[in-house]
């Protein structure tokens, strides 16, 4: 390739050739933004019914190169997300199954260690949330825990600092910072990875009432009665109409604001919650309230994330790196804006399985692409390996997207997906289920610690998964074949015991029973 670009480029002596050439011969750069809890609903690529929120930047990525539609995550919530796209494994394999008391295990390979191996410069700036230090990147400078969204302390590689600002944009000007000064001999890795919009989504001050007081549509399952379901899914504890704390409603200020940015704050929410406390909803009029107080200041916090995207790519446009750097939009799961009556995650069903995945690279994918092929978080660490030209190792789980950026998806890619949540009973009382996920079937299993429950959905018969068709005998022998495949993959992901007790957390289980047997 060499010999026949430098060849052509003395013949034609045009700097434009000679300049793509370059660009064939060094690997790509990588911008991973990574957002937290940012649910496809509220990007307006996505086509969401509601129109909730326009992302322009966002949008942009996906237009300007592919939309992933059902980019599905293994086990629905933060930290186990992030370690499944470092290591390319499931939460039983790299040992991080919960946001509770697990640590990750940074000696394991990962696909940073192995790029910056390769020669990449690499940084991760922002959320981190895996309670050891990273290790294989050159820089980093996290935030501490969940972090918080006014002016938030960090960690700049051990050494604690302070910063001033809204998080969402101290984490952006970290990260141009960062590419300004990087060691630009070499292609980078940078992990920018935003603390939003996660609970208590905090506005910034200047998106305060940004939606001129919107009565927000609502989702037809606002009022979900659980009818027919499992008491897994109704015994929760994540619901607007009874988990919405004063920190959530707003009705205490998000932690650590200067006097201006409290003066700001108050000025938008006293009024409002004045207006509240005289009219002292209740019923469904409170769920109401709580859905429109949720969705001004959820979508803001997305508005900030989307701003601040912008930021970055208006730096790639400006350095002329945009056609050779693979940039990666994405979240550590979806999230439910009132659906079921929920927010948060956890959940095997479509809102929380699926997280956004915008990918834009010019040097290969054609602008506009849409993708509906099932790809996974557990594929991004073999994705940023291939297309760095990097050896994917054999024991990583999931598969390189690179074929299906240039279009080209092979005829064998995977049909269906193994699913594991385990964290119980805090927060917010999700029981441990696993399941398989196919285009239209999910079958589940519910098995701790007090019920011993299996569901089927049909997301073609029942978009809105609101029924069990589990024991409706048009379904046996659907059921049978999706009982075959989850054996299969239980397998084939290497789950075929017991997780840990650790897996779920500090907690006991009375009535403690094994996963994995058949319910006759
Ligand atoms: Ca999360």
């Amino acid at each position: 390739m060499l010999n026949r670009c430098l060849a052509l480029g003395l013949l034609l002596s045009t700097f434009a050739l000679a300049g793509e050439c370059r660009a064939q011969q060094r690997p790509p750069n990588i911008l991973f933004l990574f957002s937290d809890d940012l649910t496809c609903q509220a990007i307006s690529a996505y086509g969401d019914k509601r129109q909730l929120l326009n992302t322009p930047n966002m949008d942009r990525i996906g237009h300007e190169g592919m939309r992933f539609d059902r980019c599905l995550v293994t086990n629905s919530i933060c930290g186990p997300s992030r370690a499944t796209i470092l290591t390319g494994k499931y939460s039983h394999l790299n040992g991080f199954y919960n946001n509770s008391n697990s640590r990750f295990d940074s000696s394991q390979q990962t696909f940073p260690k192995l790029l910056q191996g390769a020669g990449y410069s690499t940084a991760v700036i922002g959320k981190w949330h895996l309670m050891s230090d990273p290790t294989g990147f050159d820089y980093w400078h996290i935030l501490p825990g969940q972090g918080i969204y006014y002016n938030p302390p960090m960690n700049d590689q051990g050494k604690p600092v302070k910063h001033s600002g809204y998080t969402t944009d101290v984490i952006t000007d970290l990260s141009l910072e960062w590419l300004k000064n990087r060691d630009k001999s070499k292609p980078f890795l940078l992990m920018s990875q935003h603390k939003a919009p996660h609970r208590e989504w905090a506005p910034a001050v200047r998106h305060l009432g940004w939606d001129q007081d919107r009565q927000y549509p609502e989702p037809e399952t606002l009022f979900d009665d659980y009818h027919g379901r499992s008491k897994a899914v109704s015994d929760h504890d994540m619901g607007l109409d009874r988990t919405f704390t004063d920190l959530d409603a707003k009705f205490r200020p998000s932690p650590n604001m200067t006097p201006e940015q409290l003066k700001a704050w108050n000025t938008y929410y006293e009024p409002r919650n004045e207006a509240f406390q005289k009219a002292k909803p209740t019923g469904k009029d409170l769920v109401r309230w709580r859905y429109n107080r949720y969705m001004h200041d959820y979508l803001a916090c997305v508005k900030a994330v989307d701003e601040n995207i912008g930021r970055m790519l208006d730096y790639l446009d400006s350095e002329g790196l945009a056609e050779n750097t693979i940039v990666v939009c994405s979240s550590d799961q979806g999230f439910f804006l009132g659906e079921h009556g929920w927010f948060d995650k956890r959940w095997i069903f479509e809102e929380s399985l699926r997280t956004p995945l915008l990918v834009r690279w010019p040097a290969v994918i054609k602008p506009g692409g849409v993708s509906s092929s099932i790809v996974s978080l557990v594929d991004f660490a073999e994705t940023f390996l291939d297309v760095a030209g990097v050896p994917i190792p054999a024991d990583m789980q999931g598969h390189s997207l690179l074929p299906l950026f240039k279009g080209q998806t092979p005829a064998d890619w995977r049909k269906s997906l193994y699913y594991h949540y385990y964290e119980f009973p805090v927060p917010h009382r999700v029981r441990p289920h696993y399941g398989v996920i196919t285009d239209r079937y999910k079958l589940i299993h519910y098995y701790k610690p007090d019920v011993d429950d299996w569901e089927l959905l049909d997301r073609q018969a029942d978009p809105l998964e609101v029924k069990n068709f589990y024991s409706d005998p048009a379904y046996a022998e659907t059921v049978k074949e999706l009982h075959a495949e989850l054996d299969r993959l239980r397998k084939e992901v290497k789950e075929t015991d017991a997780p840990p007790r650790a897996a779920y957390g500090n907690q006991s289980f009375e009535g403690e029973q094994l996963p994995g047997a058949k319910k006759d």
